[in-house]
């Protein structure tokens, strides 16, 4: 069998005892705290074997926009999770190439992680409002839990949890997390503008984009 990521490939395998997976998606140009507590507050509160970030090959809502190489924001998660040991990186998007679609992902994990391997789907407040426009919907909703993490400046209304609602058959858990008022768009511009961006994204991904000359330009 395909390898899906380097730690937790054989999670569920030694008992059928349930075992809990994240998966954290994004383009992660450059990850940054933001994702990475999320991630780990998600894990801790869901009760999370293993976290693992998937960047997206070619992310469908980025079309047209400049997004970094592939194995540039592999390399980034790489070295931003390696000192978690509950967190894990996964190529399986880069490596399918193509566009990138949320339900192709979790049908080839589910196909490869035994039964007793639940899937939860972190994903911001921003993300999780247009989850209802991705491609078969209904089916992502059918392969995982989504936990919607709050995301400073995207306050979800009961209106839009309510669509939420309407649109599938989702699980979806609300969790509040540390407003980290961050973003890739942000550190992108503020490396170009020649600001600091230390303490906004782990040490060894800060000395990385540096050593790179990433986002040298916006
Ligand atoms: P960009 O600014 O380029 O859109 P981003 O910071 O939104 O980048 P993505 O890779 O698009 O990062 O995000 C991946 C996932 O992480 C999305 O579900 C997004 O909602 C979530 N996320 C991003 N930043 C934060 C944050 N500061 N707090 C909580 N969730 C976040
Ligand atoms: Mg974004």
């Amino acid at each position: 069998m395909a390898i899906v990521c380097e730690r937790f490939d054989d999670l569920g395998r030694d008992s059928g005892a349930e075992v809990r997976l994240g998966i954290m998606g994004g383009t992660f140009d450059p990850v940054h705290i933001g994702h990475l507590a999320c991630a780990e507050q998600a894990r801790v509160a869901y009760g999370l074997d293993a976290v693992v970030f998937i960047p997206a090959g070619t992310p469908v809502f980025k079309r047209g926009k400049k997004v970094s190489a592939a194995s540039v924001r592999l390399e980034m998660c790489r070295l931003a999770t390696a000192s978690n040991p509950y967190f894990d990186v996964s190529s399986i998007e880069i490596d399918r190439g193509g566009d990138t679609y949320t339900v192709d992902t979790l049908r080839q994990l589910r196909e490869h992680y035994p039964d007793n391997v639940q899937f939860y789907f972190i994903t911001g407040a921003d993300a999780m409002l247009s989850i209802v426009k991705w491609r078969e919907s209904a089916a992502i909703a059918d392969l995982a839990h989504l936990i919607a993490v709050t995301r400073p400046g995207y306050v979800m209304t009961d209106e839009a949890k309510s669509e939420l609602a309407d649109h599938a058959n989702f699980d979806v858990s609300y969790l509040e997390t540390t407003a980290l008022s961050v973003s890739s768009s942000m550190l992108r511009e503020w490396v170009a503008a020649g600001k600091s961006i230390r303490y906004l994204t782990s040490l060894a991904v800060h000395d990385y984009i540096a050593a790179q000359g990433l986002y040298a330009s916006a």
